[in-house]
């Protein structure tokens, strides 16, 4: 980005996968950072290097909860939500509650700061999709009432509520509508496919794979989505988004499955477990609207990201470090 100006920049979910390697690359480019979790999903240790500069500040605060700060802030990334099957659904209504309640505090922080805000969107607002890749301009297909509704339908009213936001009172506005991503510092519990693979195939453990393994999804490295996400917050204040954050690479879930046994070299076997309710069958990103607005597009290969996530967890499962949510 090279941003010459020091910002203050609020970072909520910033003890979290993504959130974290934001706040590294913030500090890196000499902003202040506020970053705000509960540790819910997210981990101390993913902040701990940062804690002793004097320019970043680790606030543990529910984002449901009124978030008081003093000072200037002029940037808040709102990544506050357990990103997870297995954790938001979890307690369901408290994930509801984060994603509306917090959308909600967040832009309410960014009115009385007249700062701007960027939601994290998630591909989920597709739902199951009956179109095939998804454009922004697609409505989606989410079952209201399923298990995953309230993460889908939590973060469809977030969109909303940053849209009423601006129309309400000029908010400037962001909104990410990030598909899977992946990278150092997913959960060895995590219950996501990228980092149960791995860790499965690192200790011999059955690879799981649910249902047949047809299903599809498009993986993109967290390196690729951190510099789409800084784009889109530096752009004019006339533009919102939606814009789709994703890699456009769509692979089978099998296919991941093989491409993960071949980089370890691993033993493990295949097994299949039951579909999940709801589970999308496919997924896959365009992206031409982030490419033409933001001149962004992802670079890391599927085999360099997976390489180097793997080489993150082989070194954690050897120091038996603990990567795990309560
Ligand atoms: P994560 O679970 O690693 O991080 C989420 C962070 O938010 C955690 O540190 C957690 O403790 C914190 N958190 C949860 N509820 C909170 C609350 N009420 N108050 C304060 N903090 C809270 O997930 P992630 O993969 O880093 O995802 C970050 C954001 O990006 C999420 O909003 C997620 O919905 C979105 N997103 C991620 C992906 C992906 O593939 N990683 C895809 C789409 C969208
Ligand atoms: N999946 C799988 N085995 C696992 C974890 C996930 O087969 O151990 C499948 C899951 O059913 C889904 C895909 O991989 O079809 C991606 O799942 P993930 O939870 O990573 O993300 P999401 O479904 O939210 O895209």
């Amino acid at each position: 980005m090279g941003s010459a100006t020091k910002l203050n920049i609020v970072v909520t979910g910033g003890a979290g996968f993504v959130g974290s390697h934001l706040c590294d690359r913030l500090i890196q480019q000499g902003h202040r950072v506020y970053c705000v979790d509960n540790l819910l999903t997210g981990s101390f240790s993913n902040v701990r290097p940062l804690i002793n500069h004097p320019d970043f500040e680790f606030i543990e605060h529910d984002i449901r909860d009124t978030l008081e700060i003093a000072g200037r802030i002029d940037r808040i990334y709102n990544l506050a939500c357990p990103a997870s099957p297995r954790h938001y659904q979890r307690d369901p209504i408290g994930t509801l509650q984060t994603c509306v309640v917090g959308a909600g505090n967040m832009v309410e922080l960014a009115r009385e700061k007249q700062a701007r805000a960027l939601q994290a969107s998630t591909s989920e607002v597709y739902g199951d999709p009956d179109i095939h890749p998804q454009p922004e301009s697609y409505l989606g297909n989410v079952n209201p009432i399923g298990p995953r509704a309230c993460y889908d339908e939590g973060k469809r009213a977030a969109e909303t509520i940053f849209f009423d936001s601006r129309r309400i009172h000029g908010i400037p506005i962001k909104v990410a509508r990030i598909f899977n991503t992946y990278g150092p510092r997913m959960l060895q519990n995590d219950g996501r496919i990228i980092s149960n693979f791995i860790v499965q195939a690192l200790k011999g453990d059955p690879i799981t794979i649910y249902g047949d393994g047809s299903q599809t999804r498009s993986f993109c490295y967290i390196d690729d989505l951190l510099a789409g996400l800084q784009l889109l917050m530096e752009t004019p204040p006339e533009i919102t988004g939606p814009f789709n954050l994703g890699n456009p690479h769509e692979q089978t879930i099998r296919q991941i499955a093989d491409l993960v046994v071949a980089q370890t070299g691993s033993k493990s076997p295949i097994e299949h477990h039951p579909l999940p309710e709801d589970d999308p069958k496919r997924r896959q990103p365009v992206i031409s609207r982030a490419r033409d607005a933001l001149g962004w597009s992802p670079r890391v290969t599927l085999d360099e990201g997976l390489r180097a996530t793997i080489n993150y967890f082989s070194l954690k499962l050897f120091t038996r470090e603990n990567m795990s949510a309560p």
